[in-house]
């Protein structure tokens, strides 16, 4: 999922070639740069702001007061019981029967699953008991079941074979929690039926086994109006017409998280492309749907992703629903887009007709590799989600521009005042240190690993993971294994245990020696560490006034350490990391 009107500075790439940490004045540089590229391009008429401007300033208010609104989401406590570790649902049959006029759902739910313990008493789902339910049975009869707040426990009357089948037909208007979950909205006049079930809000309108470490397959069928589209998550089987209404039946061959099954309905128009797999034996459709309102624009937005499909398989291996689709829908939740599986739902705000928010359609992309077919285990792992793909819009401008472009894109999102650890962030699932932190996170793990085996662990990780979940530690166990070395100290001080941005305090003296070298003694003191002493594989830049440089790499492992080094010229300056690797705050001794 991504969040993309809280931070304006977000929507745009200032390239920083100056190097070191971001100064104050590198910050000051770049402000001015946008305000002057910002000034300039309105005057001409050609930015791509004015448009979105102009969008915004007519939902400002409603957006604002949204975002005002908005509560960091957080997984309540005892949401899931721990007997729901005990089943596994396999499959979802959902029919759902649309009624905006009304905004009242009509549910038919069956849920097929196998108890992983024998002779559990009684299966707990989630579900939220504001829908009334009209009939639940159990492998055809009848059950006892008491629904209260999300929890949805069910006593069978006779113990249970293995595996069981359980039908719920309820009615009712979902309550919308977290992002929205299920949404009955307006716009141009017309009804927009969706949902944004992220993280915990799936048994808003339906009920299921809500933790991503369940996956399942699914079928779902959507009743609506003929006038309207239904989409879904993987392919359509077929849609059928009685009187005024359709019914469209999606079905996934790759099992599925719970927070990614999706519906959008609406009149929608519809338009596709198609991505040819990497051995050339598939052609996936790329389908997308947008208010007929905004097609025009929607098909410029859209169109690059066959290319970056290609990019990211290439890179990770084959996109992982080739046998199913990629799509993109236009839906309501106006801050953001989110990763549905096979199907991301993109704030309407967000489609300009300007190709100017390509990083969002990249990060939902990516999440169908890394979030997707690799689900976390808990939600403890969200950063395997979101730090992968806020790491992605990065090589994906890498991947187009170049190295300077990959390190803007990573200064973009440095901050000093990162706090709490990367692992189990608790109060706040999708805020900076997850995405932004995260992404540091990888860029430092490349930095320490080399690219060849940075590369080769993402992929191993996503060939054994993908179509289940992994935790941080199998990530780590990957990594360890496929470049043969222990991170135990990297994913501790950056995820697990370092809950800031340390910060290191150098300075260095010089001395003209005999042999007309100059001694160089630098010194660093890792000052504000905050967990315990990082180790911190650091280049330092030395330049001459006459433009000679030397670059010399260093490994910080303790709090305060010296080193040595002869140039052959007078070094004037010293830059520490001066190609950006590292989350971490220089600070010249002495300086301000
Ligand atoms: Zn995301």
């Amino acid at each position: 999922m991504l969040n993309r009107s809280l931070s304006l500075a977000s929507v745009t790439t200032v390239y920083i070639s100056s190097p070191g940490s971001m100064s104050r004045r590198t910050k000051i540089v770049s402000v001015l740069l946008f305000i002057i590229f910002f000034a300039l391009g309105w005057f001409l008429g050609i930015t791509p702001f004015q448009q979105g401007i102009r969008a915004s300033i007519e939902n400002g208010t409603r957006i604002q007061n949204r975002l005002m609104a908005l509560p960091p989401v957080s997984i309540e406590e005892g949401y899931i019981a721990d007997e729901q570790y005990q089943v596994d649902i396999l499959h979802y049959d959902i029919k759902l029967d649309l009624h905006p006029e009304d905004q009242v759902v009509n549910g038919d739910v069956i849920l097929t699953g196998r108890m992983k313990e024998k002779n559990l008493e009684k299966i707990i789902l989630n579900f939220h008991d504001n829908m009334q339910i009209k009939g639940l049975t159990i492998d055809g009869k009848p059950a006892e079941y008491e629904n209260e707040g999300s929890r949805l426990t069910i006593k069978p009357a006779a113990s249970l074979p293995d595996t069981f089948r359980i039908e719920i037909i309820y009615k009712g208007k979902p309550e919308r929690e977290g992002f929205g979950s299920f949404t009955f909205g307006k716009k141009y006049g017309h009804w927009v039926v969706y949902n944004l079930s992220e993280p915990n809000y799936a048994s808003t309108w339906f009920p299921c086994n809500d933790m991503p470490s369940d996956k399942a397959l699914l079928d779902m069928y959507l009743t609506n109006d003929t006038s309207y589209v239904s989409a879904s998550n993987g392919i359509l089987v077929d849609k059928t017409t009685e009187g005024s209404r359709r019914t469209y039946h999606w079905k996934t061959l790759y099992p599925v998280s719970t927070y990614l099954i999706c519906l959008y309905s609406s009149v929608y128009s519809n338009f596709t492309d198609t991505y040819v797999s990497q051995d050339k034996k598939d052609t996936m459709p790329i389908e997308y749907y947008a208010f007929p309102e905004d097609e025009e624009n929607a098909k410029i937005d859209y169109g690059g992703h066959a290319g970056m499909i290609d990019f990211f398989s290439k890179t990770f291996g084959e996109y992982p629903f080739i046998k199913e689709k990629y799509g993109v829908a236009e839906f309501l939740w106006q801050i953001g887009a989110m990763e549905h599986q096979t199907l991301t739902g993109i704030g309407s705000n967000f489609v300009s007709g300007k190709r100017f928010f390509t990083d969002v359609y990249v990060h939902e992309l990516a999440h169908q590799w890394f979030g997707d077919a690799v689900g976390p285990e808990s939600w403890k792992d969200i950063w395997l989600n979101e730090g992968f793909a806020t790491y992605c819009e990065a090589l994906y401008v890498e991947h187009l521009a170049g190295p300077k472009a990959l390190r803007s894109s990573m200064m973009s999102k440095f901050d000093e005042s990162f706090s709490g650890t990367v692992y189990n962030p608790k109060d706040d699932l999708f805020g900076p240190l997850v995405y932004d932190k995260g992404a540091w996170v990888l860029n430092m793990l490349r930095w320490e690993l080399g690219d060849e085996a940075f590369f080769r662990s993402l992929r191993n990780y996503y060939e054994k993971y993908k179509y289940t979940n992994a935790s941080t530690d199998d990530f780590k166990e990957v990594c360890e294994v496929t470049a043969g070395r222990n991170l135990d100290q990297f994913f501790r001080q950056w995820i697990f245990e370092g809950d800031n941005v340390p910060r290191v305090d150098y300075s260095w003296e010089q001395k003209e020696a005999s042999d007309n070298k100059y001694e160089i003694t630098l010194k660093l003191k890792q000052a504000e560490k905050g967990y315990s002493d990082y180790d911190l594989p650091v280049e330092f830049l030395f330049k001459s006034e006459s433009a000679e440089s030397k670059t010399e790499k260093i490994r910080l492992n303790e709090s305060i350490k010296e080193f040595h080094f002869k140039l052959d010229f007078e070094p004037i300056e010293v830059i520490p990391d001066p190609d950006n690797h590292l989350l971490v705050y220089f600070k010249l001794s002495g300086g301000d």
